[in-house]
C-alpha cells in the first residue's frame, strides 16, 4: 500500500504511485494508458500552467525550465489562459503523469484524459484535470501511445 486517503487526499510516496492515486478517483476510473511527464533533461518535477476548460497545460521543468505543452494543446495556445498550479499544501512543484482511457469499440483511441500530480512538497497526489482525447491513432501508432507520447 503505497498512497495513503487521508480524508479527501490521497498521499503518495513516489511518482509511481500517481496512477493509483488516478484510479482511486471515481470520475476517471476507467482510465487504461499511463505516461508519467519527463523533460528532456531527465528532470521530473515541474511547474504547471493549467486551463482545463480549453484543454490546455504548460510544463516548466524545475531543473533546465524547459517548457512543453502537454499532449495535443499546442493549438490551444491562443484562446488558452493558464494558471499556475498549486497544491493545497502552497507548493507548485509537481510529479506528473498522464493518463488516457480508450472507447469500447476502439480500444487503440484515447477517450479521456487525466492529468495526474503528485506534489514533492508533500506527497499530496490527486486529478488536476480531466479532458476529452478524440485521439486516434495510425497504422503506425494506437492513438492511446501517440497522445501520451505528448507527456
Ligand atoms: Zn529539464
Ligand atoms: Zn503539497
Amino acid at each position: 500500500m503505497s498512497i495513503q486517503n487521508s480524508g479527501q487526499y490521497f498521499y503518495a510516496e513516489s511518482a509511481a504511485d500517481i496512477e493509483e492515486a488516478i484510479k482511486a478517483f471515481p470520475e476517471v476510473a476507467d482510465m487504461k494508458y499511463f505516461r508519467q511527464s519527463v523533460c528532456k533533461c531527465r528532470h521530473a518535477v515541474f511547474r504547471l500552467y493549467l486551463d482545463e476548460d480549453a484543454g490546455y497545460c504548460i510544463r516548466e521543468c524545475t531543473r533546465c525550465s524547459y517548457r512543453h505543452v502537454l499532449v495535443d494543446g499546442e493549438d490551444l495556445q491562443d484562446e488558452a489562459v493558464p494558471e499556475l498550479v498549486m497544491c493545497v499544501c502552497d507548493f507548485d512543484q509537481f510529479e506528473v503523469m498522464g493518463a488516457v482511457s480508450v472507447y469500447d469499440d476502439s480500444p487503440d483511441d484515447a477517450r479521456q484524459f487525466a492529468l495526474g500530480c503528485r506534489c514533492v512538497g508533500c506527497g499530496i497526489a490527486g486529478v488536476y484535470a480531466t479532458w476529452l482525447s478524440h485521439w486516434c491513432g495510425d497504422e503506425d501508432e494506437p492513438g492511446w501511445s501517440s497522445y501520451l507520447a505528448g507527456m
